[in-house]
């Protein structure tokens, strides 16, 4: 279950022009968001976020051409801003009353903040060993909190349970069609800012998958509109030798995932067992050509020193797994070194 626009029309009224005068937020791809009136609009600054030539870390590789666009600028420190400031001006705009998510941890932050200015109650289940950064974010912004003995897809049955009985609306990802709504402006800011030409690779940690989903979906209709031409980045998604349900699907070439056992990293958006959307992961991978590769979190830890030493960028181990991903990629040829590359920093360091 998808939104959908009216992309013919667009396409005669809709210009890259249009959008020189607008704020430089995610809203100014309103045309492309699902919300029909403004003033449901639930926003905390979702700032577009840099994209940013690391030259130094490019070196290290051998990529002349890398770049990281750096979405630990975001409200809550992480790209999970976009998806829920989306669901939740939507879920204001439909007039819901309550809504409940199973989280790894940044979903569940960033909806207790959002679900907060909008004046909507959040139920929020996690695993729990869940980073202290996202439980007690989520408290301090006056969530109900409850910490389960489990995995998120564990707390995803929980929410399934019990939604209609508790008049929750459920807003896990995939489950509701609007926080891939706003994971999709990761792509349209990434092709705008590189002048409406995509680069040849993008290298993106992946959990839930709903960032590849969502701009795989967002380059669609940016095309459709004749904004940008056919040409895809190749998606490589990175995940965690303790958590590679995607990576191993897509070694034995097949559409859906299996259920992960034991999943363990230190890399907690990426401790996803079960992706709803795998198959729409799957298959952006292998329709743009791109690749799935797991990274160990010693590597992960690793790369959480040689970004901010190279670059002064501090980044989450998720945001970290895609820099420890390049040695691999590059020694095997998957990556050249005259591709233009975008490694996706999707959150800040929480310590
Ligand atoms: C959720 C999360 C991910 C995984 O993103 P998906 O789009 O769900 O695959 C990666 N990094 C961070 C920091 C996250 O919070």
């Amino acid at each position: 279950m998808f939104a959908h626009y009216a992309l013919e029309q667009l396409t005669d009224t809709w210009k890259p022009e249009h959008l020189q005068s607008r704020p430089t937020t995610l809203w100014r791809y309103r045309e492309l968001l699902p919300i029909c009136d403004e003033k449901h609009i639930v926003s905390l600054g979702e700032t577009m976020t840099p994209l940013i030539h690391t030259k130094r870390l490019g070196k290290h590789f051998g990529l002349p051409k890398l770049w990281i666009k750096d979405e630990s600028r975001l409200p809550t420190g992480s790209f999970k801003a976009r998806g829920l400031a989306m669901a939740v001006s939507k879920a204001k705009e439909l007039g819901l009353t309550s809504l409940a998510i199973p989280s790894a941890g940044n979903a569940a932050t960033a909806l207790s903040v959002y679900a907060a200015c909008a004046g909507i109650p959040a139920n929020i289940f996690m695993p729990k060993d869940t980073p202290a950064f996202n439980i007690d974010t989520c408290r301090l912004a006056g969530a109900n909190v409850t910490l389960i003995d489990g995995l998120i897809s564990d707390a995803g049955k929980i929410v399934a349970e019990r939604k209609t009985d508790e008049g929750w609306f459920d807003v896990s990802t995939l489950k509701e069609p609007y926080r891939v709504e706003g994971k999709k402006t990761m792509g349209f800011e990434l092709a705008e800012q590189f002048g409406w030409k995509l680069p040849d690779v993008i290298i993106y940690p992946t959990g839930g998958g709903t960032g590849i989903v969502g701009m795989w979906k967002g380059f669609e209709e940016l095309e459709a509109i004749g904004w940008i031409g056919r040409k895809r980045p190749r998606f490589i998604s990175v995940q965690s030798t303790g958590c590679a349900p995607i990576v191993k699907a897509w070694e034995k070439n097949n559409t859906h995932a299996e259920p992960w056992q034991d999943a363990h990293t230190i890399a907690s958006g990426l401790r996803v067992p079960q992706a709803i959307g795998d198959f729409l992961i799957l298959n952006a991978i292998r329709e743009s050509g791109g690749a799935a590769v797991a990274v160990s979190d010693e590597e992960i830890c690793d790369a959480m020193e040689l970004l901010p030493t190279k670059e002064g960028i501090l980044t989450c181990p998720e945001g970290a797994a895609t820099v420890a991903a390049l040695d691999q990629l590059v020694s095997d040829g998957t990556i050249k070194p005259s591709d233009q590359v975008v490694l996706f920093n999707t959150g800040g360091y929480q310590a």
